[in-house]
C-alpha cells in the first residue's frame, strides 16, 4: 500500500500499536479483575412454556469495572480465550454458580443453573475432574447443574468431546447445545452428542413471528429435538409474538428479556418469589 503516501501508513501503524496497548491494558486489568473478584454471576431464567414455572436460569459473567462499570462477557470473553484466562473465569463461575444453586435449593427453590464453557477450557482436559470437584465442594446434586456449549464449538475435536461429555453426564450433569442453528452439524452427530437439550439460536427467534422462514426453521428444530428426546430452549424471546408462536408450537422453555433480563442472584431470588407466589 506504498502509494497511499506515508501519512496514511503511519496513522495505520499508529492504530495498530494503540490497540495492541489496549489489548495488553485491558488483559492487565482482567488479571486484577479475577483476583479482586470483580467477575460477578448473572442469572437469566428460563420459563417452561406449560406450566409458567421457572425451572433453570443460565449463569452470564458481567465484570464490575470500578471505572466503567458493567462490562458485558463480549467486551473480554474473546481475550479471556486468547490469553488462556477463560479457564480460570470458567472456574470461578462454576464455583459461583454451584453456591448459588445450593442456596436456592436450601431456600426451597430448586434452580437448574446452566454455565458456558468455551472449547479451550473443555481441551485443557481437566474438565470431569473439576466439576466432580466443584459439585463436591459446594454439596450440589449434579442434576442442578448444566453445562451449555455452543454447537459450532462442539464440532472442533467432537470425537474428544463427545467422550468428554459422556462422562460429563455419568456424573449426572446436564448438557446443552448453545446456538443451535448456527453451527451446521450433521444429524448423525447430534445423534451421538449426550446433550439434554438445545437451545434455538437468537436470529430465528427474531423475527419468528412474521419470517415464514425463521418460523419453518424453529419449526424443523423443535420437531427434531423433540424426536430425539431433547428440550427445546428458545433464546432471545422479547415479544409477546414471539411467545405465543414458540407455545404454539411446542417449545419447551423461553429465556429473554420478555420474561427477565440477567439480573444479580438478589434480584433473581426476588423475581422467582414474586413468581411463585400464589
Ligand atoms: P449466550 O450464551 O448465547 O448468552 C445469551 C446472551 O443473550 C447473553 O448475552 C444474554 O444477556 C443475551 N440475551 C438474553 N435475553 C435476550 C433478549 O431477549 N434479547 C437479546 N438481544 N439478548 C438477550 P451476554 O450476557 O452479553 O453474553 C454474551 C455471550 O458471552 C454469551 O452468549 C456467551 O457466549 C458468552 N458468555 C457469557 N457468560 C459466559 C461465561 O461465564 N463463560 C463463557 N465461556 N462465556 C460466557
Ligand atoms: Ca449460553
Ligand atoms: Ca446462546
Ligand atoms: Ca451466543
Amino acid at each position: 500500500a506504498k502509494h497511499l503516501g506515508g501519512d496514511t501508513f503511519q496513522f495505520y501503524n499508529n492504530q495498530l500499536q494503540a490497540s495492541t496497548l489496549e489489548r495488553l491494558q485491558l488483559e492487565q486489568q482482567l488479571r486484577r479483575a479475577i483476583e479482586e473478584g470483580q467477575l460477578q454471576a448473572y442469572y437469566q431464567p428460563k420459563l417452561t412454556l406449560s406450566d409458567g414455572v421457572v425451572r433453570s436460569a443460565e449463569a452470564l459473567v458481567r465484570w464490575n469495572h470500578p471505572q466503567r462499570g458493567l462490562v458485558s462477557p463480549g467486551e473480554f470473553i474473546p481475550l479471556a480465550e486468547e490469553t488462556g484466562l477463560i479457564g480460570v473465569i470458567s472456574e470461578m463461575m462454576l464455583q459461583q454458580a454451584c453456591e448459588q444453586a445450593l442456596l436456592w435449593l436450601q431456600q426451597g427453590m430448586p434452580i437448574r443453573v446452566s454455565v458456558n464453557l468455551s472449547v479451550s477450557h473443555v481441551r485443557q482436559g481437566n474438565l470431569v475432574t473439576l466439576v466432580q470437584d466443584v459439585l463436591k465442594k459446594t454439596g450440589l446434586p449434579a442434576y442442578l447443574l448444566e453445562l451449555e456449549l455452543t454447537e459450532s464449538q462442539m464440532l472442533e475435536n467432537a470425537e474428544s468431546i463427545i467422550a468428554t461429555f459422556k462422562q460429563l453426564r455419568e456424573l449426572g450433569v446436564h448438557l446443552a447445545i448453545d446456538d443451535f442453528g448456527t453451527g451446521y452439524s450433521s444429524l448423525s452427530y447430534l445423534k451421538r452428542f449426550p446433550a439434554n437439550s438445545v437451545k434455538i439460536d437468537q436470529s430465528f427467534i427474531r423475527d419468528v413471528a412474521e419470517n415464514h422462514e425463521d418460523a419453518a426453521i424453529t419449526r424443523a428444530i423443535i420437531a427434531m429435538a423433540h424426536g430425539l428426546n431433547l428440550l427445546v430452549v428458545a433464546e432471545g424471546v422479547e415479544t409477546q409474538a414471539q411467545m405465543d408462536f414458540l407455545h404454539a408450537n411446542l417449545c419447551d422453555e423461553v429465556q429473554g428479556y420478555l420474561i427477565c433480563r440477567p439480573v444479580a442472584a438478589e434480584q433473581f431470588t426476588e423475581f422467582l418469589l414474586a413468581h411463585t407466589a400464589a
